[in-house]
């Protein structure tokens, strides 16, 4: 690092951010009766220069998501170091499917049975399979994307059975809840769902990543069984479209 990288305010703000979120999900990871390796960290990077990612990447970031397929694939010669794990999180439209797949160890937002399908073909074509997480749509909001709670379980049966993709697991946003609190009986809905699945042991699938908490619930979603938590204005600061 460079003298000049080390004292700007930025990148100080982007450590101690960094510091004190480490420090949260670890508390509330032994508070839920797990430790902290079994919540993984996510940075959410939308909006963000590289050069701020890669000075998150410096201090032990490994995994980045995005929620836009133009947006990541502009950044994917300035990332350092190049081969971080990245995910798509945001809406994908499936003529852009073939353009993000090389580029992702995972699409967490899955959100039709369509959507799937054009994953499960692509994957094929370039004989690979192709780690996807199923958004559900936990608060029936009709702003939101995502699988309806009832009858979930019938799609997962569906996606189960194309060959070039494996469901890892549940992606989820809760409504807007005034106090974080309430937010917390959306997590649990979520992840009673999520062990329903991963308890009726559907053949291809992997139930292991339960994606769920922001910046502003993201201790929440941990008290409620979340493996992974999507992190970013919390890490990066307010974001300026
Ligand atoms: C933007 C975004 C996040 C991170 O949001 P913050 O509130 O800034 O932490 C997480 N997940 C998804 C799907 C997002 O679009």
């Amino acid at each position: 690092m460079t003298e000049k990288l080390s004292t700007d305010p930025v990148f100080r703000d982007i450590e101690e951010n960094y510091r004190r979120i480490t420090e949260t999900i670890a508390d509330a990871s032994v508070r839920s009766g797990r430790t902290p390796a079994d919540v993984r960290f996510m940075a959410v990077t939308k909006t963000v220069q590289p050069i701020f990612i890669n000075h998150a990447l410096s201090l032990g970031v490994g995994l980045i998501g995005e929620n836009k397929v133009q947006e990541l694939l502009s950044k994917l010669d300035s990332l350092h170091p190049a081969d971080v794990e990245k995910h798509l999180i945001g809406h994908l439209q499936t003529n852009k499917v073939a353009k993000i797949l090389p580029h992702v160890s995972m699409i967490q937002s899955v959100d039709s049975l369509h959507l799937a399908e054009a994953i499960d073909r692509e994957s094929e074509k370039r004989g690979v399979r192709t780690d996807i997480l199923l958004e559900v749509n936990i608060g029936g909001e009709d702003s939101k994307t995502g699988f309806p709670f009832d009858g979930f379980e019938e799609n997962v049966c569906r996606i189960a059975s194309l060959p070039s993709v494996r469901v890892r697991g549940i992606m989820t946003i809760p409504p807007f809840c005034e106090k974080k609190e309430d937010s917390r009986r959306f997590f649990c809905k979520a992840y009673k769902l999520f062990i329903d699945i991963k308890g009726k042991n559907i053949d291809n699938i992997s139930m292991d990543t339960l994606s769920m908490g922001m910046s502003s619930d993201y201790e929440e979603a941990i008290l409620e069984g979340a493996t992974l938590v999507r992190v970013g204005s919390s890490l990066f600061g307010g974001r300026r479209y």
